[in-house]
């Protein structure tokens, strides 16, 4: 069930290793894009490559699993589309963990953080920690 990096997901999926979610950018439009490939979907320019984004994002859409998909997440768990703060069109989707299901609503602020999993950096989302 672990993700089978390609040459342009690579980024994504290790980006972690250093803390950082990495999103391929497109330096003739400025704008970011997921998946990554090797050329932009907007302007079709090759000129690509990843950069960190913040890791901060609001759950755009949301589902609860409550079948086993993965044995390291028991159900129920959050599946959700995450607007990146950086560029709200831009969306990832991943889970939403430290927080009942119950309790995930749109518009929800959340935050990376990863989990290694054999070489491989799966970015989680977590509810922003209120700083004070
Ligand atoms: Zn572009």
């Amino acid at each position: 069930m672990l993700p089978a990096p390609t040459a342009e997901s690579k980024d994504y999926w290790t980006g972690g290793r250093n803390g950082e979610l990495l999103v391929h950018r497109c330096h003739t439009c400025n704008k970011f894009f997921l998946p990554g490939a090797p050329a932009c979907w907007r302007c079709q320019s090759t000129d690509v490559a990843p950069e960190p984004v913040s890791g901060r994002g609001t759950v755009a859409a949301y589902t609860v699993n409550r079948q086993t998909w993965i044995p390291a997440f028991p159900p129920p768990y959050t599946v959700a589309l995450i607007e990146l703060a950086d560029q709200p069109d831009t969306r990832v989707v991943s889970n939403i963990v430290d927080i009942d299901p119950a309790d995930v609503t749109v518009g929800l602020e959340v935050e990376v953080f990863f989990e290694e999993w054999e070489d491989v950096w799966i970015p989680l989302f977590r509810p922003v920690k209120e700083s004070n």
